[in-house]
Protein backbone atom coordinates (compact mmCIF):
# COMPACT_ATOMS: atom_id res chain seq x y z
CA UNK A 1 0.00 0.00 0.00
CA UNK A 2 1.46 3.08 -0.90
CA UNK A 3 0.02 6.52 -0.06
CA UNK A 4 0.05 7.71 -4.16
CA UNK A 5 -2.18 4.85 -4.55
CA UNK A 6 -4.38 5.75 -1.87
CA UNK A 7 -4.78 9.04 -2.95
CA UNK A 8 -5.84 7.98 -6.40
CA UNK A 9 -8.77 6.51 -4.82
CA UNK A 10 -9.45 9.15 -2.56
CA UNK A 11 -11.79 11.27 -4.28
CA UNK A 12 -12.94 9.06 -6.92
CA UNK A 13 -16.71 9.28 -7.63
CA UNK A 14 -19.03 6.34 -6.15
CA UNK A 15 -22.14 5.64 -7.99
CA UNK A 16 -24.97 4.91 -6.01
CA UNK A 17 -25.49 1.89 -4.59
CA UNK A 18 -28.20 -0.68 -4.83
CA UNK A 19 -29.51 -3.97 -2.82
CA UNK A 20 -28.50 -7.22 -4.19
CA UNK A 21 -31.28 -9.37 -4.40
CA UNK A 22 -31.55 -12.54 -6.72
CA UNK A 23 -28.89 -12.07 -8.25
CA UNK A 24 -30.04 -8.43 -9.82
CA UNK A 25 -28.83 -4.79 -8.41
CA UNK A 26 -32.25 -3.39 -7.68
CA UNK A 27 -33.46 -0.06 -5.86
CA UNK A 28 -35.93 0.20 -2.89
CA UNK A 29 -39.25 -0.83 -4.30
CA UNK A 30 -40.55 2.81 -3.29
CA UNK A 31 -37.18 4.50 -4.92
CA UNK A 32 -35.43 5.79 -1.78
CA UNK A 33 -32.66 6.34 -0.92
CA UNK A 34 -30.09 7.69 2.03
CA UNK A 35 -27.36 10.12 1.40
CA UNK A 36 -23.81 8.36 2.64
CA UNK A 37 -21.96 10.97 4.51
CA UNK A 38 -18.19 10.82 5.28
CA UNK A 39 -16.95 10.80 8.85
CA UNK A 40 -13.67 12.28 6.96
CA UNK A 41 -14.70 15.09 5.91
CA UNK A 42 -18.62 15.34 6.71
CA UNK A 43 -19.61 15.66 2.90
CA UNK A 44 -21.97 13.35 0.82
CA UNK A 45 -20.16 10.28 -1.01
CA UNK A 46 -23.09 8.67 -2.21
CA UNK A 47 -26.37 7.00 -2.29
CA UNK A 48 -27.44 3.59 -1.21
CA UNK A 49 -31.06 1.97 -1.33
CA UNK A 50 -33.37 2.52 2.12
CA UNK A 51 -34.34 -1.17 1.57
CA UNK A 52 -38.95 -1.59 2.70
CA UNK A 53 -39.75 -4.33 4.48
CA UNK A 54 -41.00 -5.51 0.51
CA UNK A 55 -37.49 -5.56 -0.37
CA UNK A 56 -36.44 -7.27 2.81
CA UNK A 57 -39.11 -10.25 2.00
CA UNK A 58 -38.17 -10.32 -2.01
CA UNK A 59 -34.66 -11.24 -0.80
CA UNK A 60 -35.69 -13.18 1.71
CA UNK A 61 -37.98 -15.16 -0.87
CA UNK A 62 -35.25 -15.47 -2.91
CA UNK A 63 -32.98 -17.45 -0.62
CA UNK A 64 -35.62 -19.18 0.30
CA UNK A 65 -36.13 -20.67 -3.34
CA UNK A 66 -32.39 -20.69 -3.50
CA UNK A 67 -31.97 -22.64 -0.52
CA UNK A 68 -35.08 -25.40 -1.25
CA UNK A 69 -34.26 -25.86 -5.31
CA UNK A 70 -30.41 -27.11 -4.00
CA UNK A 71 -28.79 -25.14 -6.69
CA UNK A 72 -26.05 -24.36 -4.02
CA UNK A 73 -26.39 -26.65 -1.02
CA UNK A 74 -26.66 -29.63 -3.66
CA UNK A 75 -23.13 -28.39 -5.27
CA UNK A 76 -20.55 -30.83 -3.36
CA UNK A 77 -18.47 -29.20 -1.26
CA UNK A 78 -15.42 -29.45 -3.19
CA UNK A 79 -17.45 -27.60 -6.03
CA UNK A 80 -18.66 -24.43 -3.60
CA UNK A 81 -14.29 -23.95 -2.42
CA UNK A 82 -13.62 -23.62 -5.88
CA UNK A 83 -16.39 -20.91 -5.75
CA UNK A 84 -15.33 -19.50 -2.89
CA UNK A 85 -11.69 -19.57 -3.20
CA UNK A 86 -12.20 -17.74 -6.47
CA UNK A 87 -14.49 -15.14 -5.00
CA UNK A 88 -11.39 -14.25 -2.47
CA UNK A 89 -9.25 -14.12 -5.32
CA UNK A 90 -11.08 -10.90 -6.61
CA UNK A 91 -12.01 -9.68 -3.61
CA UNK A 92 -7.92 -9.47 -2.78
CA UNK A 93 -7.55 -7.80 -6.48
CA UNK A 94 -9.94 -5.41 -5.36
CA UNK A 95 -8.61 -4.78 -2.06
CA UNK A 96 -7.33 -1.09 -1.35
CA UNK A 97 -10.23 -0.23 -3.65
CA UNK A 98 -12.36 -1.58 -1.19
CA UNK A 99 -10.55 -0.47 1.82
CA UNK A 100 -10.74 2.92 0.21
CA UNK A 101 -13.83 2.96 -0.40
CA UNK A 102 -15.53 1.72 3.42
CA UNK A 103 -12.99 4.00 5.00
CA UNK A 104 -14.72 6.87 2.96
CA UNK A 105 -17.80 5.73 4.80
CA UNK A 106 -16.80 4.55 8.91
CA UNK A 107 -13.14 6.88 8.64
CA UNK A 108 -11.68 3.81 10.00
CA UNK A 109 -7.78 4.45 9.34
CA UNK A 110 -6.35 2.96 6.29
CA UNK A 111 -3.54 0.90 7.44
CA UNK A 112 -5.86 -1.39 9.88
CA UNK A 113 -8.91 -1.22 7.43
CA UNK A 114 -6.83 -2.82 4.94
CA UNK A 115 -6.07 -5.63 6.68
CA UNK A 116 -9.20 -5.74 8.79
CA UNK A 117 -11.39 -5.49 6.49
CA UNK A 118 -10.79 -6.55 2.57
CA UNK A 119 -7.82 -8.54 3.55
CA UNK A 120 -9.42 -10.55 6.89
CA UNK A 121 -12.13 -11.36 4.67
CA UNK A 122 -10.07 -13.08 1.95
CA UNK A 123 -9.02 -14.87 4.60
CA UNK A 124 -11.53 -16.03 6.71
CA UNK A 125 -13.10 -17.02 3.06
CA UNK A 126 -10.27 -18.95 2.32
CA UNK A 127 -10.17 -20.45 6.08
CA UNK A 128 -14.12 -21.56 4.94
CA UNK A 129 -13.82 -22.66 1.89
CA UNK A 130 -10.81 -24.89 2.60
CA UNK A 131 -12.41 -26.75 5.56
CA UNK A 132 -15.79 -27.36 4.44
CA UNK A 133 -14.35 -30.58 2.28
CA UNK A 134 -12.84 -32.02 5.35
CA UNK A 135 -15.85 -32.33 7.84
CA UNK A 136 -17.17 -35.41 8.23
CA UNK A 137 -20.65 -36.98 9.86
CA UNK A 138 -20.17 -40.17 11.97
CA UNK A 139 -21.04 -43.61 12.61
CA UNK A 140 -21.88 -44.18 16.01
CA UNK A 141 -21.06 -47.07 17.80
CA UNK A 142 -24.22 -49.04 17.86
CA UNK A 143 -25.52 -52.37 18.46
CA UNK A 144 -24.32 -54.14 15.09
CA UNK A 145 -28.38 -54.73 14.64
CA UNK A 146 -28.18 -50.82 13.85
CA UNK A 147 -26.58 -48.79 12.15
CA UNK A 148 -26.40 -44.87 13.42
CA UNK A 149 -25.40 -42.43 11.13
CA UNK A 150 -24.79 -38.61 11.84
CA UNK A 151 -25.19 -36.20 8.89
CA UNK A 152 -24.10 -32.74 8.91
CA UNK A 153 -26.87 -30.28 6.82
CA UNK A 154 -26.87 -26.79 6.21
CA UNK A 155 -29.50 -24.71 8.37
CA UNK A 156 -30.74 -23.11 5.32
CA UNK A 157 -31.79 -19.37 5.13
CA UNK A 158 -29.63 -17.45 7.51
CA UNK A 159 -30.40 -13.79 8.45
CA UNK A 160 -27.06 -11.59 9.16
CA UNK A 161 -27.42 -8.11 10.80
CA UNK A 162 -23.85 -6.86 11.13
CA UNK A 163 -22.02 -3.28 12.37
CA UNK A 164 -20.55 -0.36 11.21
CA UNK A 165 -17.10 -0.85 12.42
CA UNK A 166 -15.56 -3.63 10.38
CA UNK A 167 -17.75 -4.48 8.43
CA UNK A 168 -16.80 -6.87 5.79
CA UNK A 169 -14.07 -8.91 8.56
CA UNK A 170 -17.39 -9.39 10.86
CA UNK A 171 -19.12 -9.46 7.85
CA UNK A 172 -16.97 -12.44 6.65
CA UNK A 173 -16.73 -14.08 10.11
CA UNK A 174 -20.60 -14.55 9.54
CA UNK A 175 -20.97 -15.40 5.79
CA UNK A 176 -18.21 -17.17 4.97
CA UNK A 177 -18.77 -20.20 7.29
CA UNK A 178 -22.83 -19.87 6.37
CA UNK A 179 -22.18 -19.90 2.28
CA UNK A 180 -19.30 -22.84 2.73
CA UNK A 181 -21.43 -24.75 4.67
CA UNK A 182 -24.08 -24.50 1.81
CA UNK A 183 -26.47 -22.17 3.45
CA UNK A 184 -28.27 -18.85 1.49
CA UNK A 185 -27.93 -15.68 2.85
CA UNK A 186 -29.87 -12.34 3.47
CA UNK A 187 -27.33 -9.80 4.93
CA UNK A 188 -27.89 -6.33 6.32
CA UNK A 189 -25.45 -4.28 6.73
CA UNK A 190 -25.46 -1.64 8.65
CA UNK A 191 -26.40 2.25 8.18
CA UNK A 192 -22.97 4.00 8.20
CA UNK A 193 -20.92 0.99 6.37
CA UNK A 194 -22.92 -0.78 3.67
CA UNK A 195 -21.41 -0.31 0.33
CA UNK A 196 -18.23 -2.75 0.84
CA UNK A 197 -20.29 -5.59 1.61
CA UNK A 198 -23.02 -4.55 -1.55
CA UNK A 199 -19.30 -4.72 -3.55
CA UNK A 200 -18.07 -7.95 -2.07
CA UNK A 201 -21.71 -9.65 -2.92
CA UNK A 202 -21.40 -8.78 -6.22
CA UNK A 203 -18.09 -10.08 -6.74
CA UNK A 204 -19.87 -13.85 -4.91
CA UNK A 205 -21.63 -13.70 -8.37
CA UNK A 206 -19.02 -12.65 -10.65
CA UNK A 207 -17.04 -15.88 -9.16
CA UNK A 208 -20.10 -18.35 -9.70
CA UNK A 209 -22.28 -18.31 -6.74
CA UNK A 210 -25.45 -18.91 -8.06
CA UNK A 211 -28.10 -15.78 -7.90
CA UNK A 212 -30.09 -15.54 -5.05
CA UNK A 213 -27.51 -17.16 -2.27
CA UNK A 214 -26.21 -14.40 -1.19
CA UNK A 215 -28.58 -11.38 -1.02
CA UNK A 216 -27.88 -7.97 0.32
CA UNK A 217 -30.19 -5.29 1.41
CA UNK A 218 -29.40 -1.95 2.65
CA UNK A 219 -31.54 -0.42 5.19
CA UNK A 220 -32.57 1.01 8.79
CA UNK A 221 -32.49 -1.23 11.08
CA UNK A 222 -35.67 -0.89 12.20
CA UNK A 223 -37.48 -1.77 9.05
CA UNK A 224 -34.60 -4.22 7.13
CA UNK A 225 -33.44 -5.95 10.25
CA UNK A 226 -36.41 -5.72 12.01
CA UNK A 227 -38.15 -7.66 8.79
CA UNK A 228 -35.16 -10.13 8.80
CA UNK A 229 -35.95 -10.89 12.49
CA UNK A 230 -39.52 -11.18 11.97
CA UNK A 231 -39.59 -13.60 8.89
CA UNK A 232 -40.96 -17.18 8.85
CA UNK A 233 -38.53 -18.50 6.35
CA UNK A 234 -35.40 -17.44 8.06
CA UNK A 235 -34.17 -20.54 9.59
CA UNK A 236 -31.20 -18.32 11.61
CA UNK A 237 -30.59 -14.77 12.31
CA UNK A 238 -26.63 -14.10 13.34
CA UNK A 239 -26.12 -10.26 14.90
CA UNK A 240 -23.14 -8.06 15.83
CA UNK A 241 -24.23 -4.93 17.42
CA UNK A 242 -25.73 -3.51 20.97
CA UNK A 243 -27.89 -5.36 23.57
CA UNK A 244 -30.60 -3.61 23.52
CA UNK A 245 -31.34 -4.67 19.38
CA UNK A 246 -30.24 -8.05 20.51
CA UNK A 247 -33.20 -8.31 22.65
CA UNK A 248 -34.93 -7.15 20.02
CA UNK A 249 -34.04 -9.82 17.98
CA UNK A 250 -34.81 -12.67 20.66
CA UNK A 251 -38.02 -10.93 20.90
CA UNK A 252 -39.01 -11.09 17.11
CA UNK A 253 -37.64 -15.01 16.99
CA UNK A 254 -40.09 -16.21 19.55
CA UNK A 255 -42.89 -14.14 18.38
CA UNK A 256 -42.48 -15.61 14.71
CA UNK A 257 -40.78 -18.92 14.05
CA UNK A 258 -38.24 -19.67 16.92
CA UNK A 259 -35.26 -19.34 14.72
CA UNK A 260 -32.01 -19.49 16.44
CA UNK A 261 -30.61 -16.41 17.25
CA UNK A 262 -26.39 -16.03 17.70
CA UNK A 263 -25.36 -12.60 19.18
CA UNK A 264 -22.11 -10.72 19.46
CA UNK A 265 -23.06 -7.54 21.57
CA UNK A 266 -19.62 -6.19 22.84
CA UNK A 267 -18.13 -5.66 25.67
CA UNK A 268 -16.24 -3.47 29.17
CA UNK A 269 -13.21 -5.31 29.03
CA UNK A 270 -11.24 -5.44 31.53
CA UNK A 271 -7.44 -5.44 30.84
CA UNK A 272 -5.68 -6.30 34.16
CA UNK A 273 -1.82 -5.01 34.42
CA UNK A 274 0.18 -6.52 37.24
CA UNK A 275 2.86 -5.03 38.79
CA UNK A 276 5.24 -7.92 37.79
CA UNK A 277 4.29 -7.21 34.12
CA UNK A 278 7.35 -8.50 32.07
CA UNK A 279 7.84 -5.01 30.49
CA UNK A 280 5.65 -2.31 31.84
CA UNK A 281 6.16 -0.08 28.51
CA UNK A 282 4.67 -2.47 26.31
CA UNK A 283 2.31 -3.35 28.56
CA UNK A 284 1.30 0.13 27.93
CA UNK A 285 1.83 0.59 24.94
CA UNK A 286 -0.50 -2.59 23.42
CA UNK A 287 -3.20 -1.30 25.75
CA UNK A 288 -3.15 1.87 24.46
CA UNK A 289 -3.23 0.46 20.66
CA UNK A 290 -6.13 -2.46 22.42
CA UNK A 291 -8.28 0.45 23.28
CA UNK A 292 -7.78 3.46 20.85
CA UNK A 293 -7.43 1.69 17.55
CA UNK A 294 -10.30 2.57 15.28
CA UNK A 295 -11.10 5.34 17.43
CA UNK A 296 -12.05 2.58 20.01
CA UNK A 297 -15.04 1.38 17.65
CA UNK A 298 -13.84 -2.14 18.92
CA UNK A 299 -15.83 -4.44 20.62
CA UNK A 300 -13.30 -6.12 22.11
CA UNK A 301 -11.65 -3.34 22.90
CA UNK A 302 -9.55 -2.97 26.32
CA UNK A 303 -11.72 -0.15 27.81
CA UNK A 304 -11.59 -1.14 31.71
CA UNK A 305 -7.38 -1.06 32.62
CA UNK A 306 -6.88 -2.21 36.24
CA UNK A 307 -3.61 -1.49 37.51
CA UNK A 308 -1.83 -2.78 39.83
CA UNK A 309 -1.77 0.22 42.88
CA UNK A 310 2.06 -0.11 42.92
CA UNK A 311 2.85 0.82 39.63
CA UNK A 312 -0.66 2.89 38.35
CA UNK A 313 1.04 5.93 38.73
CA UNK A 314 3.85 4.89 36.51
CA UNK A 315 1.48 3.30 34.38
CA UNK A 316 -1.00 6.05 33.62
CA UNK A 317 2.51 8.52 33.17
CA UNK A 318 3.44 5.83 30.52
CA UNK A 319 -0.20 5.34 29.06
CA UNK A 320 -0.82 9.22 28.87
CA UNK A 321 2.30 9.04 26.65
CA UNK A 322 1.59 6.60 24.37
CA UNK A 323 -1.99 7.95 23.88
CA UNK A 324 -0.86 11.61 23.33
CA UNK A 325 1.72 10.16 20.33
CA UNK A 326 -0.88 8.38 18.35
CA UNK A 327 -1.50 10.14 15.48
CA UNK A 328 -5.21 11.06 15.07
CA UNK A 329 -6.70 12.03 11.34
CA UNK A 330 -7.35 12.07 7.92
CA UNK A 331 -7.68 7.66 7.58
CA UNK A 332 -6.91 8.00 4.32
CA UNK A 333 -3.33 9.18 5.80
CA UNK A 334 -1.20 6.09 5.90
CA UNK A 335 0.70 7.48 8.83
CA UNK A 336 -2.41 7.79 10.54
CA UNK A 337 -3.24 5.40 14.34
CA UNK A 338 -6.64 6.42 14.46
CA UNK A 339 -9.04 7.91 12.18
CA UNK A 340 -12.54 9.35 12.29
CA UNK A 341 -15.60 8.23 15.00
CA UNK A 342 -17.86 7.15 12.77
CA UNK A 343 -21.19 9.11 13.44
CA UNK A 344 -21.97 12.54 14.91
CA UNK A 345 -23.95 10.39 17.79
CA UNK A 346 -21.54 8.09 18.58
CA UNK A 347 -18.89 11.17 19.22
CA UNK A 348 -21.71 13.35 21.12
CA UNK A 349 -21.69 10.11 23.21
CA UNK A 350 -18.04 9.89 23.70
CA UNK A 351 -17.37 13.49 24.57
CA UNK A 352 -20.32 12.73 26.71
CA UNK A 353 -19.12 10.13 28.74
CA UNK A 354 -15.95 12.02 29.16
CA UNK A 355 -17.48 15.46 30.51
CA UNK A 356 -19.66 13.58 33.41
CA UNK A 357 -16.03 11.77 34.31
CA UNK A 358 -14.71 15.37 34.60
CA UNK A 359 -17.49 16.41 36.59
CA UNK A 360 -17.23 14.03 38.98
CA UNK A 361 -13.94 15.22 39.68
CA UNK A 362 -12.27 12.05 37.77
CA UNK A 363 -8.82 13.02 36.20
CA UNK A 364 -9.26 12.92 32.77
CA UNK A 365 -6.01 13.39 30.36
CA UNK A 366 -6.95 14.22 26.62
CA UNK A 367 -10.78 13.74 25.33
CA UNK A 368 -11.39 16.32 23.22
CA UNK A 369 -12.86 17.28 20.39
CA UNK A 370 -10.18 18.33 17.43
CA UNK A 371 -9.47 19.22 13.99
CA UNK A 372 -12.97 20.77 13.63
CA UNK A 373 -11.91 22.67 10.88
CA UNK A 374 -12.13 19.99 8.08
CA UNK A 375 -15.48 19.06 8.92
CA UNK A 376 -14.97 15.72 9.50
CA UNK A 377 -16.11 13.67 12.84
CA UNK A 378 -12.27 13.67 15.10
CA UNK A 379 -11.48 13.03 19.06
CA UNK A 380 -8.51 12.75 21.22
CA UNK A 381 -8.17 9.59 22.92
CA UNK A 382 -8.81 9.93 26.83
CA UNK A 383 -7.53 8.49 29.96
CA UNK A 384 -9.87 8.64 33.20
CA UNK A 385 -6.96 7.76 35.42
CA UNK A 386 -9.02 7.09 38.79
CA UNK A 387 -12.20 5.48 37.56
CA UNK A 388 -13.99 3.73 40.09
CA UNK A 389 -16.31 0.72 39.62
CA UNK A 390 -19.66 2.91 40.32
CA UNK A 391 -18.90 5.59 37.38
CA UNK A 392 -21.14 5.45 34.35
CA UNK A 393 -17.72 5.27 32.38
CA UNK A 394 -16.23 1.96 34.00
CA UNK A 395 -19.82 0.14 33.60
CA UNK A 396 -21.17 0.98 30.39
CA UNK A 397 -19.50 0.63 26.54
CA UNK A 398 -18.44 3.64 25.05
CA UNK A 399 -17.60 2.54 21.82
CA UNK A 400 -15.15 5.13 21.33
CA UNK A 401 -11.29 5.87 22.28
CA UNK A 402 -12.25 6.53 26.06
CA UNK A 403 -10.11 4.14 28.51
CA UNK A 404 -11.00 3.93 32.48
CA UNK A 405 -7.53 2.71 34.75
CA UNK A 406 -8.24 1.43 38.33
CA UNK A 407 -5.97 0.74 40.97
CA UNK A 408 -6.40 -2.53 42.90
CA UNK A 409 -4.13 -3.89 45.26
CA UNK A 410 -4.54 -8.15 45.38
CA UNK A 411 -5.33 -10.77 42.63
CA UNK A 412 -8.36 -11.00 44.32
CA UNK A 413 -9.62 -7.70 43.75
CA UNK A 414 -8.78 -7.76 40.97
CA UNK A 415 -10.85 -10.76 39.81
CA UNK A 416 -13.53 -9.17 41.49
CA UNK A 417 -13.17 -5.56 39.52
CA UNK A 418 -12.63 -7.55 35.82
CA UNK A 419 -16.09 -9.70 36.43
CA UNK A 420 -17.93 -6.73 37.79
CA UNK A 421 -19.85 -5.78 34.73
CA UNK A 422 -22.59 -7.38 32.91
CA UNK A 423 -20.65 -8.14 29.96
CA UNK A 424 -17.81 -11.17 29.19
CA UNK A 425 -16.50 -10.94 26.07
CA UNK A 426 -12.47 -10.02 26.52
CA UNK A 427 -9.79 -9.61 28.78
CA UNK A 428 -6.14 -9.26 29.51
CA UNK A 429 -3.48 -10.40 31.84
CA UNK A 430 -0.23 -8.80 31.98
CA UNK A 431 2.23 -10.88 34.45
CA UNK A 432 5.37 -13.13 34.22
CA UNK A 433 3.96 -15.54 36.68
CA UNK A 434 2.61 -18.66 34.84
CA UNK A 435 0.51 -19.87 37.40
CA UNK A 436 -1.20 -16.41 37.95
CA UNK A 437 -1.73 -16.03 34.35
CA UNK A 438 -3.39 -19.30 33.88
CA UNK A 439 -5.00 -18.60 37.57
CA UNK A 440 -6.51 -15.51 36.02
CA UNK A 441 -7.51 -17.12 32.68
CA UNK A 442 -9.63 -19.23 34.62
CA UNK A 443 -11.18 -17.08 37.17
CA UNK A 444 -11.99 -14.49 34.24
CA UNK A 445 -15.48 -14.67 32.89
CA UNK A 446 -15.07 -13.75 29.20
CA UNK A 447 -15.07 -15.06 25.72
CA UNK A 448 -11.16 -14.64 25.29
CA UNK A 449 -8.83 -13.69 27.83
CA UNK A 450 -4.93 -12.38 26.24
CA UNK A 451 -1.95 -12.92 28.48
CA UNK A 452 0.87 -10.52 28.22
CA UNK A 453 -0.95 -8.80 24.78
CA UNK A 454 -4.17 -7.38 23.51
CA UNK A 455 -6.23 -8.44 20.34
CA UNK A 456 -4.61 -9.70 17.39
CA UNK A 457 -5.58 -13.31 17.57
CA UNK A 458 -6.37 -15.36 13.95
CA UNK A 459 -8.76 -16.77 12.96
CA UNK A 460 -8.27 -20.33 14.27
CA UNK A 461 -9.84 -19.24 17.32
CA UNK A 462 -13.39 -18.76 18.40
CA UNK A 463 -14.68 -15.27 19.35
CA UNK A 464 -17.95 -15.14 21.48
CA UNK A 465 -18.77 -13.34 24.11
CA UNK A 466 -20.51 -14.80 27.94
CA UNK A 467 -23.48 -13.26 30.17
CA UNK A 468 -24.75 -10.09 28.28
CA UNK A 469 -22.18 -10.01 25.61
CA UNK A 470 -24.35 -12.82 23.85
CA UNK A 471 -23.59 -16.69 22.82
CA UNK A 472 -22.33 -18.35 19.77
CA UNK A 473 -19.01 -17.78 17.98
CA UNK A 474 -17.61 -16.23 15.06
CA UNK A 475 -13.93 -17.65 13.76
CA UNK A 476 -12.43 -21.06 13.77
CA UNK A 477 -14.47 -24.57 13.08
CA UNK A 478 -16.58 -24.15 15.78
CA UNK A 479 -18.20 -21.14 13.35
CA UNK A 480 -19.64 -23.95 11.67
CA UNK A 481 -22.07 -24.96 14.79
CA UNK A 482 -23.97 -22.61 13.85
CA UNK A 483 -24.73 -23.32 10.22
CA UNK A 484 -25.22 -26.71 10.19
CA UNK A 485 -27.59 -28.88 11.84
CA UNK A 486 -27.12 -32.50 12.91
CA UNK A 487 -29.34 -35.21 11.99
CA UNK A 488 -29.44 -39.11 12.34
CA UNK A 489 -30.13 -41.40 10.49
CA UNK A 490 -30.95 -44.86 12.55
CA UNK A 491 -31.01 -47.99 10.46
CA UNK A 492 -32.11 -51.37 11.51
CA UNK A 493 -29.92 -53.38 9.07
P1 LIG B 1 -24.88 0.44 17.27
O1 LIG B 1 -25.46 1.22 18.40
O2 LIG B 1 -23.51 -0.04 17.49
O3 LIG B 1 -25.09 1.05 15.92
P2 LIG B 1 -27.07 -1.33 16.72
O4 LIG B 1 -27.46 -2.57 17.45
O5 LIG B 1 -28.01 -0.20 16.70
O6 LIG B 1 -25.67 -0.93 17.32
O7 LIG B 1 -26.70 -1.67 15.21
C1 LIG B 1 -26.16 -2.89 14.77
C2 LIG B 1 -26.96 -3.38 13.60
O8 LIG B 1 -28.29 -3.65 14.04
C3 LIG B 1 -27.08 -2.38 12.45
O9 LIG B 1 -27.02 -3.06 11.22
C4 LIG B 1 -28.45 -1.79 12.69
O10 LIG B 1 -29.04 -1.29 11.51
C5 LIG B 1 -29.21 -3.00 13.19
N1 LIG B 1 -30.43 -2.65 13.95
C6 LIG B 1 -30.66 -1.54 14.68
N2 LIG B 1 -31.90 -1.57 15.20
C7 LIG B 1 -32.48 -2.72 14.79
C8 LIG B 1 -33.77 -3.33 14.99
N3 LIG B 1 -34.72 -2.76 15.71
N4 LIG B 1 -34.00 -4.52 14.40
C9 LIG B 1 -33.04 -5.14 13.67
N5 LIG B 1 -31.83 -4.61 13.43
C10 LIG B 1 -31.54 -3.41 13.98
Amino acid sequence: MNQSQIDSLRNAPVEPFHHLIDGQSVPASDGETTTVVSPIDGAPLTTYARGTQADTEAAIAAARRAFDDGRWSDIAPTGRKKVLLKWADLIEAKALELAVLGVRENGTEIGMALKAEPLSAVATIRYYAEAIDKLNGEITPTDPAFLGLVHREPVGVVGAIVPWNFPLMIGAWKFAPALAAGCTMVLKPAETASLTLVRVAQLALEAGMPAGVFNVVTGEGPVVGAAIAASMDVDVLVFTGSGATGRRLLEAAARSNLKRVYLELGGKSPNIVFADAPNLDDAAKVSAMGIFRNSGQVCIAGSRILVERSVHAAFVEKLAAQAAAIKVGDPLDSATQAGAVNSERQLRQNLGFVAEAREAGRKVIGGDRILQETGGLYMSPAIVADARPEDRVFREEVFGPVVTVTPFDTEAEAIALANDTSYGLAAAVWTSNLSRAHRMVRKIRAGIVHVNTYGGSDLTVPLGGVKQSGNGHDKSLHAFDKYLDLKTAWVKL
